[in-house]
């Protein structure tokens, strides 16, 4: 039912995009070291997803590659233009709206995808299943061909991909998606890939159901990163480590609507609990994404048995 309903949606949005409109919007690239630019490459229709294009003197770093086919495409030609070669793609976390793309956005560079281990493998394991459950949502704008891993790397490991391209990794694990990483950018202003670690006044996916461990590791990334530190997520626009105080109390409220839910009628339950978080956020910003993540956290709970 639910599926049902947000697949409706998709349509929606697509058509309400219109064909002749791009499907991406390549935002500003803001100077943060040197030579160096960071820019927010947003899928923009029929949900906003980022992907980031880190431009150095003499390379690009790709962090994640959106979900659509038309978007991830226009982000492979956003990385063409700049005339530099891609030196690596790093990915943050497995959900499809962030690795499904990558082969469009990687094309022929041979250029190395790399994750932490456990991301690596959860996107691989988890693939044939997303393939079948959101293949279905997305029709053909479901990249066909996707890519996974090449290498892995590890916690506190130092990246170099040339100058002003130098990334270390915060291996997270079980948090927003069965396991999160980090890429922190080094430089005179640094910048955190931090995935979706929080979403940007968006309501947020959590049908992985790992909200204890998410808001363990919300409590490690404002102990270890300076409170300065900007932190680009995978959608909406930056933050700060002080906004992940938010995202800790959206998770709480989320819980508590659950709780508070009567749950002898799942549906009925279900559309309470969105009613209270639209309360708390009274936008629409990736609802849908929070409506998949109800009945998979009432079960968590022990609430339903289905
Ligand atoms: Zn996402």
């Amino acid at each position: 039912m639910t599926i049902q309903t947000t697949r409706r949606r998709f349509v929606i949005g697509a058509m309400a995009g219109g064909s002749t409109l791009l499907a991406t919007s390549a935002g500003t690239a803001e100077t943060v070291s040197d030579g160096v630019t960071v820019r927010r490459f947003a899928q923009t229709t029929p949900f906003p997803v980022n992907a980031y294009i880190v431009e150095g003197p003499e390379g690009v770093v790709l962090i994640d590659g959106l979900l659509t086919v038309s978007a991830s495409q226009e982000l492979g030609k956003a990385i063409a233009a700049t005339g530099k070669p891609l030196r690596a793609a790093l990915l943050t976390h497995p959900h499809p709206d962030h690795y499904a793309g990558l082969a469009n956005a990687v094309g022929n560079s041979g250029a190395p995808i790399l994750s932490v281990a456990g991301v690596n493998d959860v996107v691989r394991r988890d693939d044939s299943a997303k393939d079948a459950q959101i293949g279905a949502m997305f029709g053909p704008e479901w990249p066909v061909t996707r890519v996974f891993p090449s290498d892995t790397v590890r916690e506190g490991d130092s990246l170099d991909f040339g100058p002003g391209l130098r990334f270390s990794v915060m291996d997270i694990g079980p948090a927003e998606s069965h396991h999160d990483s980090i890429f922190v950018l080094e430089g005179r202003q640094p910048r955190a890939f931090a995935g979706d670690l929080a979403y940007g006044l968006m309501h947020a996916y959590s049908a992985d159901t790992h909200n204890q461990d998410w808001q363990k590791a919300i409590d490690r990334v404002v102990a270890e990163l300076p409170e300065d530190m900007i932190l680009m997520i995978g959608h909406g626009t930056p933050i700060t480590t002080g906004f992940l105080g938010w995202q800790a109390i959206y998770l709480d409220k989320f819980e508590a609507a659950i709780r508070a839910a009567d749950w002898s009628d799942p549906e009925l339950a279900t559309a309470n609990v969105m009613e209270s978080m639209k309360t708390f956020l009274p936008r629409d910003d990736l609802a849908f994404l929070a409506e998949l993540s109800v009945r998979p956290n009432a079960r968590i709970l022990g609430l339903i048995q289905e």
